[in-house]
């Protein structure tokens, strides 16, 4: 009697069951349709590429073993892959490919599809498939004009720039965006989407972030539709991921990220990724997913310096139609420097204070408001930059403080560095001596003062004082 192909697959799928878990199982071989056998090799239809990728990376040893078994130990296995047809003839087609060998012959021209029929010349590229459309899940507002350039940004917003001008045409494929929470990760990923859309209509964008990302691959795992959401995925020509650190740990999304990465890339279409540190400092992450982050750029945003804080907050009030005066503008961008989302914050607040109030935010409220709003506020401010801003101001050379030099200038300017680290800082008087060259706590004493008594008999030096004690203030960050 002759076995049948159904026969043969029955009595497999009998030894596969015990072998794999039954979510897998489900998933991965109930949508197998055995098609034919001819002398020993047997030929399975499989719902897609993708799946047929899945198989032969997951499953190919089982596969062959079972094979073998069940026929003899030349017996071999060969996918049809149902394909979607082209727009003109939706008819689907299937493309035949047979396992590849062990892994000692990895000869691509082994996995070389053969096509059946004539339709097509590329059977991987899979031509015209339905145009669905997808909401691409972004926010208007964030836009490349609203996004303020400043150092902190530079490379990552002109390389999102250029991606958004030719998506999957740059070497910026994929690109990573990484930089602590607030620094404008998010928003530089939309303003790259927004530009996509307003340059080709026609490309399916999507924004997602990796947590919604990983709960709709459970949902359809759950459903036994991986099959479909792998479909989704594979129509995308912008995929832009946000947050990819959550992805640590969780092998199978990783795993059918990894796959629907490689199909993207593969054919030309642009990937974003956005996390919240360096693709080498992130953990729980497969070596080979993260050497595929690498394939692109990986650029930083760090946080902003003074100057791109005021345009900002200038910019947020500008587009708000809010007045503030420019002291209270000033005092917020040099007190709140740990990230954007803080800095649109402390404005909101001080905002609300004002509609609250009826009145004009002055800098008293300001510092108030402003107060509550920020723990880094009475920060410490460091002994080398008090140093640093007194020498300036003084034009002494900053290492003479530590020399013994006797000059004037330089005796007030010591001087003075210790009794505003005295005053500015925590640091006990032993400390703020070995800020100056190793001297001991009774010459910092002595300096404190000599510098109290000189700012009651010279104005100027008390002038002095007054400039660089509001300067340090300003600059507690
Ligand atoms: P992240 O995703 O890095 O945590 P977001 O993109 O959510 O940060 O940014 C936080 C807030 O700061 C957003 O409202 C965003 O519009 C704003 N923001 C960040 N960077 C800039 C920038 N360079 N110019 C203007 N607004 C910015
Ligand atoms: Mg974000």
């Amino acid at each position: 009697m002759t076995k049948t192909a159904d026969d043969v697959w029955k009595t497999c799928l009998k030894i596969i069951k015990d072998n794999v878990n039954l979510q897998s199982y489900k998933t991965w071989f109930d949508p197998i349709k055995p098609v034919k056998l001819e002398k020993n090799v047997l030929t399975i239809q499989v719902p897609s590429q993708f799946f047929y990728e899945w198989l032969e990376e997951h499953y190919v040893t089982l596969l062959r073993k079972t094979i073998k078994r069940e026929l003899d130990k030349d017996a071999r296995l060969e996918y049809q892959i149902v394909m979607d047809g082209n727009s003109g003839n939706n008819a689907p087609y299937t493309v035949n490919i047979p396992t590849s060998n062990t892994g000692s012959n990895k000869n691509p021209e082994v996995l070389a599809p053969m096509v059946l029929g004539n339709q097509i010349k590329n059977p991987f590229v899979i031509p015209g498939l339905k145009k669905v459309q997808i909401d691409s899940q972004l926010n208007s507002n964030y836009t490349f004009e609203t996004f303020v350039e400043g150092d902190c940004n530079r490379l990552a917003r002109s390389a999102g720039f250029a991606v958004a001008n030719k998506p999957g045409g740059t070497s910026f494929n994929p690109l990573v965006v990484h930089g602590g929470v607030g620094l404008g990760k998010t928003h530089l990923l939309h303003a790259i989407g927004n530009q996509v859309k307003m340059n080709y209509v026609d490309k399916t964008v999507l924004y997602v972030p990796s947590e919604k990302f990983t709960n709709q691959f459970i949902d359809y795992l759950k459903n036994n539709a991986v099959n479909e959401f792998i479909h989704f995925y594979q129509m995308i020509d912008v995929l832009m991921v946000d947050d990819i650190q959550f992805f640590a740990n969780k092998d199978r999304t990783q795993d059918i990220f990894f796959h629907i990465f490689n199909h993207l890339h593969q054919s030309g279409k642009q990937i974003l990724l956005s996390s919240d540190r360096a693709p080498r400092d992130l953990e729980g992450m497969e070596e080979r997913l993260l050497s595929r982050f690498k394939m692109g750029l990986t650029t930083d945003l760090s946080i902003p310096d003074f100057e791109t804080r005021m345009a900002i907050l200038e910019k947020k009030m500008y587009s708000d139609g809010i007045e503030l005066p420019v002291e209270v503008v000033e005092f917020v961008a040099y007190n709140v420097s740990s990230n954007v989302r803080e800095l649109e914050g402390a404005l909101i607040s001080l905002l609300a204070q004002s509609s609250l109030n009826k009145k004009d935010v002055d800098l008293e409220t300001a510092k108030k408001i402003i107060k509550n709003f920020v723990k880094s506020i009475s920060r410490e401010v460091s002994i080398d930059f008090i140093q640093k801003s007194v020498c300036d101001y003084f034009s002494v050379p900053m290492d003479k403080l530590k020399e013994k030099t006797r000059k004037r200038a330089v005796v007030q300017a010591r001087q003075l560095s210790m009794y505003l680290a005295k005053s500015f800082t925590k640091s006990s008087l032993k400390v703020i001596g070995r800020y100056f060259g190793g001297r001991d706590h009774s010459t910092v004493i002595h300096s404190c003062q000599a510098v109290r008594d000189l700012m009651d008999t010279d104005k100027e030096f008390r002038e002095a004082v007054v400039d660089l004690e509001k300067k340090i203030q300003m600059s507690i960050t």
